[in-house]
């Protein structure tokens, strides 16, 4: 099955079966599931080489009840239709979580973008928004970057529409640069906001612990999720601990070194969390005492890859750390393991190598639907997407606002507004998750149901 599919099956399943819980009609969980519109089209450029190619495109515009649709666009040699649609579903819930006026939706093209020229990839950029320009705009739907897009691709795709709209249009997509109407705090948002959550949900279990040995606890423990072990392993008392003092004796591993997980990664550290490994592509590197994250930064800029750069301080040395697959660092010793880079990452394959005992989902649907049912009952907490990312969202909507009405905010103003957004989303959906009984993904999905559901038609 291919990994778009199987990422929509999760998508659609966990809506249904929260939705049937919920005692929802079966009619409103078809609508809940079934897209409004799949746009599909074929977009062809001159190559360089004055040879024509075709490549597929989507626009996919899920649900609308809550506002104008709102997603990224992706561009990944490996992108389907299903994982469009995916995509574009976990949008409609992730904005209603955050208590945004958007509907969800997502963008795509089956391109790997490093095999193109720059010329090349601003004539796709281009032709995508010819195609979809009738289905988007500020009250419509309004696309941002995702994978492999970047602020420039996003400056030629508004440059696109303005020119065939006839106008200036500063609230059609976000994620701009700054020059032409970003927003201050967008390009670290994701990250940002993923920390947020990541110390909201650690001080409600510092509050709900306080009782417990102190500076220790017990995935055991967290009232969300079933507390049993699984019986093959529960032999290892020790192995189920999180020495928890301070921050930097939380260690953290992050898959993706791009957008996501170097902003994640950077501000983690600034706080006195431990990051211990990153990757990206190419493979990733171990460093058992914390790496830092700027100097991997500039090596891996150096480099074109991450593997090899062992860094501490300023410097990088063999002896340092070691290289690590992508594979090896989700089943890293560390407390913390961040997936900020592809989906179904976390499957049946090595989910009973996993040992962190929180996983906050930086990535969209990095664990399938198997992986997030076994973990869930061994203990491990898990931050889901809709709620750990919904940073990049929030900010683009403070971005859409500020577009609107014509008037900028400072880098500080965003930012507090991001902390307040995430951190109340991130309250309520941990209310439900202990009033429940439920995981926090569940809890996710039961709010930004209710929401959606209240404002159908
Ligand atoms: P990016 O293109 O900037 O970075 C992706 C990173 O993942 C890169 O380091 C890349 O090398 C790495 N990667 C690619 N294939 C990999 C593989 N097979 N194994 C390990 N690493 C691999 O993208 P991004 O914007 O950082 O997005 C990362 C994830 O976060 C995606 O799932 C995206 O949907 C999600 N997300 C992004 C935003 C945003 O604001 N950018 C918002 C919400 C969610």
């Amino acid at each position: 099955m291919n990994q778009g599919k199987k990422m929509l099956e999760s998508a659609q399943a966990l809506i249904k079966k929260t939705a049937e819980k919920m005692g929802l009609d079966e009619e409103i969980i078809k609508r809940l599931i079934t897209p409004e519109y799949i746009h599909e089209f074929p977009l062809t450029i001159n190559l360089d080489n004055e040879k024509k190619k075709t490549f597929f495109g989507w626009r996919i515009q899920h649900n609308s009840a809550l506002g104008p649709y709102k997603g990224g666009i992706r561009f990944h040699p490996e992108t389907t239709r299903e994982e469009i649609q995916a995509l574009a579903t976990l949008m409609s819930i992730k904005s209603a979580v955050a208590g945004l006026p958007f509907g969800g939706a997502k963008g795509g093209i089956a391109v790997d973008p490093k095999k193109l020229s720059k010329s090349e990839l601003e004539k796709l950029s281009r032709e995508y928004v010819k195609k979809v320009f009738p289905f988007i705009g500020e009250n419509l739907d309004i696309p941002a970057p995702d994978v492999n897009t970047n602020p420039q691709i996003i400056t030629w795709m508004v440059d696109e529409y303005e020119k065939i709209a006839g106008y200036k249009s500063p609230a059609a997509f976000t994620g701009k640069p700054i020059e032409i109407g970003g927003s201050l705090g967008r390009m670290e948002a994701t990250g940002k906001g993923g920390l947020f959550v990541l110390q909201a949900v650690l001080n409600k279990l510092i509050k709900n612990f306080s009782k417990l040995t102190p500076n220790t606890i017990s995935s055991q423990d967290f009232p969300f999720s079933p507390p049993k072990k699984l019986a093959s392993e529960s032999k290892n008392k020790n192995s189920d601990q999180i020495q928890y003092h301070q921050p930097n004796n939380l260690r953290i591993a992050i898959q993706g070194f791009g957008n996501v997980g170097y902003h994640f990664a950077k501000l983690a550290e600034d706080l006195g969390f431990k990051i211990v490994a990153v990757s990206d592509s190419k493979g990733g590197v171990y460093v058992k005492d914390g790496l830092s994250v700027e100097t991997t930064m500039k090596c891996k800029k150096e480099k074109g890859q991450v593997a090899g750069c062992y860094c501490q301080g300023s410097v990088c040395d063999v002896r340092f750390g070691k290289s690590i697959t992508n594979e090896e660092l989700l089943e890293l010793p560390v407390d913390i393991l961040v997936p900020a880079a592809l989906e179904n990452v976390i499957s049946e394959k090595n989910m009973k190598k996993i040992k962190a005992k929180i996983i906050l989902e930086l990535a969209n649907g990095p664990i399938t639907k198997e992986a997030f049912e076994y973990l869930n009952k061994k203990g491990v907490l898990i931050i889901p997407d809709v709620l750990a990312n919904a940073g990049g969202v929030i900010v683009s909507y403070l971005e859409w606002v500020q577009g609107k009405q014509g008037y900028w905010w400072t880098e500080k103003e965003v930012n507090q507004r991001l902390k307040d957004i995430i951190t109340q989303a991130t309250e309520k959906i941990w209310e439900k998750s202990v009033k429940r009984k439920i995981s926090l993904k569940e809890a996710s999905f039961e709010v930004g149901i209710e929401r959606i559901v209240r404002a159908m038609r």
